[in-house]
């Protein structure tokens, strides 16, 4: 064993030989064919100039050729560095030119956006056409396997930009390895495992977690162009797990196709990316008979915890810490920033090195910026981000702790609570607010019903209803967002 994923994967993919490991909704490959296509693919790569240590930057549609693309990156040493496909060419010249990548790849639609950047492109469409597919069609597939160890760096993965910039996380081949046996084990994944893939291939979500931990249990992969419910529903039967963000979930709530029978070959729920809400969970059992297990990770560490396989998952729980996985609450407190120690923790952000120091502790725990408690059994609590936690009158506010209140109320969907720069207090808690459907929601008799059950300091001042609260690609709710639209309310 040398360290490298791609060395691990292919020892398992060999030894699916002619077993299909991944199919799209048209075809289907086998280990054999995607070891195959990862070489044909790596020779492609190499005849543009990619070398070991290049970054290969992606910006293009869910395919089986976009997968073998990632393997080959990942078998020739360079670096994968994968980009929202939501980016317009305006913001796709920042990665560009903080990644400095030897090849950009995009969909031909793209292409003469970036006509006048200093970068090689080649392109890749949804259909596996292009100049790239191309290139790799007319290569002799027999390229020597790169040496490839575990300190090497495999992908750089550009956070999803919630708190602030997006930063480039470096993640090596030791993390993506001991990150998937982690989750292969705590999870009981296995050659008899189905997924059905519905994730975008841009974050750690569809990419590591979903794609990896499959693909290194030696499962079958059954990917979706995105998520969509009826054909979720619909690719039930025969399959035995699904990964995804909340919205995920409470879209398929509404699906009328979801029920016991339909989800009857299932073994496994699974969420994150995002806070799934108790409401969420306990109607998703309720319908399906299956309780979601929720965990809990971010790009700079792949999977931190999980609720268990075996043994009660707790609604607003996110679980232990995975096998050699620690954590801690900063300077010992009950409440306060989670920081991460464990081979799953990634080698530093790209080219910031004083933002890198900034984020870890002088013994080696990085900083999530999470906040966090454990309780006496080691459950870890996530009630937000250091970076939304409010100050109001001097005073913490959890908006956790608020938004779970506010969302047991009648005919409040779901609700976002932030602070608002306030002239007496520094900082006031408001709460917005997505009502369920045709439900007439009044700020002040939400203020009222919240009173009885909260601290002045905590009672939001104001509530906003909206028709839905802003959230990215992963699901996760833009607060920075919210706070700009409703920054002068209190002035
Ligand atoms: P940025 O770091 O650029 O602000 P980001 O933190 O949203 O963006 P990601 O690395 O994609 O970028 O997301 C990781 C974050 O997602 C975690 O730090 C955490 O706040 C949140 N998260 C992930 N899973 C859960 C979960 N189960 N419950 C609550 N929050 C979660
Ligand atoms: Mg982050």
């Amino acid at each position: 064993e040398n360290g490298s994923f791609f060395v691990a994967l292919s020892k398992v993919l060999r030894e699916r030989g002619e077993r299909s490991v991944i199919s799209d909704e048209k075809r289907s490959m086998s280990g054999v064919q995607l070891l195959e296509g990862a070489e044909r693919w790596a020779s492609g790569l190499a005849s543009l100039g990619v070398k070991a240590g290049d970054r290969v930057a992606v910006q293009a549609e869910k395919s089986l050729e976009i997968v073998q693309l990632y393997l080959a990156t990942l078998r020739m040493g360079a670096v994968y560095l994968p980009l929202n496909d939501g980016y317009r060419p305006s913001e796709v010249e920042y990665f560009l030119s903080d990644a400095e990548p030897a090849v950009f790849v995009c969909s031909p639609d793209n292409a003469s956006s970036y006509a006048d950047m200093n970068v090689t492109i080649a392109t890749l469409d949804g259909a596996g056409g292009g100049s790239l597919a191309d290139t790799v069609a007319g290569q002799n597939p027999h390229v020597p396997l790169s040496h490839v160890g575990g300190n090497d760096l495999a992908a750089i993965i550009y956070t999803s930009g919630t708190t602030g910039r997006s930063k480039g996380a470096m993640i090596t081949h030791a993390n993506l390895l001991s990150n998937a046996n982690a989750l292969i084990a705590a999870w009981g994944v296995s050659r008899q495992d189905v997924l059905i893939h519905a994730l975008p291939l841009f974050h750690i979500h569809g990419l590591f977690v979903a794609l990896n931990v499959l693909m290194l249990a030696g499962g079958e992969i059954r990917l979706l162009p995105a998520f969509d419910c009826s054909k979720v529903v619909r690719k039930l039967p025969g399959a035995t797990m699904f990964m995804g963000v909340p919205t995920y979930y409470t879209r398929l709530l509404d699906d009328r196709g979801l029920n016991r029978t339909t989800a009857g070959d299932m073994r496994l729920f699974i969420c994150g990316s995002a806070p799934l809400t108790p409401a969420t969970f306990d109607a998703f059992a309720k319908k399906t008979g299956h309780r979601i297990l929720e965990r809990y990770g971010m790009s700079e560490c792949g999977i931190i915890c999980s609720n268990p396989l075996v043994g009660a998952r707790q609604p607003g729980a996110v679980g232990r810490p995975l096998d050699g996985v620690t954590v801690r609450i900063a300077d010992g407190k009950d409440i306060g920033v989670l920081e991460v120690t464990g081979s799953n923790v990634f080698a530093g952000y790209w080219r910031q090195p004083e933002k890198t120091r900034a984020e870890f502790r002088d013994d080696g725990f990085f900083v999530t910026g999470d906040i966090a408690s454990i309780d006496e059994d080691g459950v870890v609590r996530i009630v937000g981000r250091d970076k939304d936690m409010i100050i109001a009158g001097g005073l913490n506010v959890y908006p956790k702790e608020i938004e779970t209140l506010v969302d047991l109320l009648p005919g409040v969907g779901e609700s976002a609570v932030i602070g608002l720069p306030h002239p007496d207090f520094g900082e006031a808690v408001a709460a917005v607010i997505r009502p369920v459907p045709s439900s007439n929601l009044d700020g002040d008799k939400i203020i009222e019903a919240l009173r009885p059950q909260l601290a002045g300091f905590k009672l939001p001042k104001a509530v906003f209803v909206v028709d839905e609260l802003p959230r990215n690609a992963m699901g996760k709710v833009q607060k920075a967002q919210l706070r700009a639209t409703y920054a002068g309310w209190f002035a």
